[in-house]
């Protein structure tokens, strides 16, 4: 018999989080991704309006791995386009 059990072992964890740790700049809310240089926590908003990186500009060995760059780097490098050129 075919039972949907993939439903309930991913409810019992509920949504992702990193350990619970807090944002950085929302202590108020879950960290849903975390710098691996500096260890801090962010929140979805702070990935958003890309405040989770701290310093985008430098180097980071993290970097090829970094989810925070991974989703920001776009914006990073949109920010720094300033002549706007369409791929
Ligand atoms: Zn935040």
């Amino acid at each position: 018999m075919k039972n949907s059990d993939s439903t309930e072992a991913s409810r019992a964890r509920g949504p992702e989080s990193v350990n619970g740790k807090k944002c950085r700049f929302h202590p108020d809310r879950e960290a849903r991704v975390t710098c691996n240089k500096f260890e801090y926590g962010y929140c979805e908003t702070c990935i958003e309006s890309c405040r989770a990186c701290s310093d985008p500009e430098l180097y980071c060995r993290h970097r090829t791995y970094c989810v925070i760059w991974e989703l920001c780097r776009k914006k990073v490098r949109k920010r720094q386009d300033t002549v706007s050129r369409e791929p």
